[in-house]
């Protein structure tokens, strides 16, 4: 039975997560936060001082024992971390540690080893990853890229709404400022920098609900399930 491997790439806050999950769920697919694997390793880098040296670097790439659980709990090296890196600070650093070679090429290859195994497994009927670089880099030749955007000032806005809930003295235009300065690194950075696959699906979500961006992804996404069903 073939596995369907779906990319799913765009900027900070245009709401991949929650698609990624959804489509997951929906869809009998594994989902991968690839994003929460860099906040781990932003997270450990943080409390080793932040070294630059590489060999430190490929040190907590290849050694951070990092684990997504199916209900969405984060642990590094046996530690709970789910919510300690959801906070503003673990984005920037998140933003800052990915760009650094070691650990982009070890989390590439961590990536790639989930596939494997699901694959192998036989739970699921496919899998879907979401990041930044998944189409591009990690798995080019996955059978459904999809590049989710949106402006600045609409991820700004819905951020600022999640923010606001649990710290109501948060400013929108702070929100605003750290959104845009997380795109320029990641749209910017030398190694595997933020951008569309040529093959790529681009799907502007600026003026689509939730769930009409969820069904767009799944009218692409339908023909690959139904084939690999037949
Ligand atoms: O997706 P999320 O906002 O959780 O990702 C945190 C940071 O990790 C991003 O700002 C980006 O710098 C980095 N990242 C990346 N490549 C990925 C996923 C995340 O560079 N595939």
């Amino acid at each position: 039975m073939a596995f369907v491997i779906v990319a799913l790439d765009g900027p900070t806050g245009v709401g991949k997560s929650t698609l990624a999950c959804q489509l997951a769920e929906r869809n009998q697919l594994l989902y991968i936060n690839t994003g929460s694997m860099f906040r781990c390793l932003a997270w450990k880098w943080n409390r080793l001082d932040k070294p630059e040296n590489d060999e430190a670097l490929q040190k907590l790439g290849e050694q951070t024992q990092i684990v997504l659980e199916a209900d969405g709990r984060v642990r590094c090296d046996g530690e709970e971390i789910s919510s300690v890196i959801r906070t503003e600070e673990l984005s920037a650093l998140a933003s800052q540690v990915s760009r650094f070679v070691p650990i982009r090429h070890a989390l590439k290859f961590q990536q790639r080893q989930l596939v494997e195994q699901a694959k192998i497994g036989g739970a699921y009927r496919g899998a879907v990853l979401e990041g930044r670089d998944i189409g591009t880099v990690v798995l080019p030749k996955a059978d459904c890229k999809f590049f989710v955007e949106a402006s600045p000032e609409t991820r700004a806005r819905r951020r600022f709404v999640e923010l606001q809930a649990k710290d109501p003295g948060v400013r929108f235009e702070d929100v605003l400022e750290a959104l845009k300065q997380r795109d320029e690194q990641d749209r910017n950075r030398s190694e595997a920098p933020l951008h569309k696959a040529a093959n790529a699906i681009l799907v502007d979500t600026s003026n689509l609900n939730f769930e009409q961006v969820l069904s767009v992804l799944e009218q692409y996404l339908r023909p690959f399930l139904l084939t690999e069903s037949s």
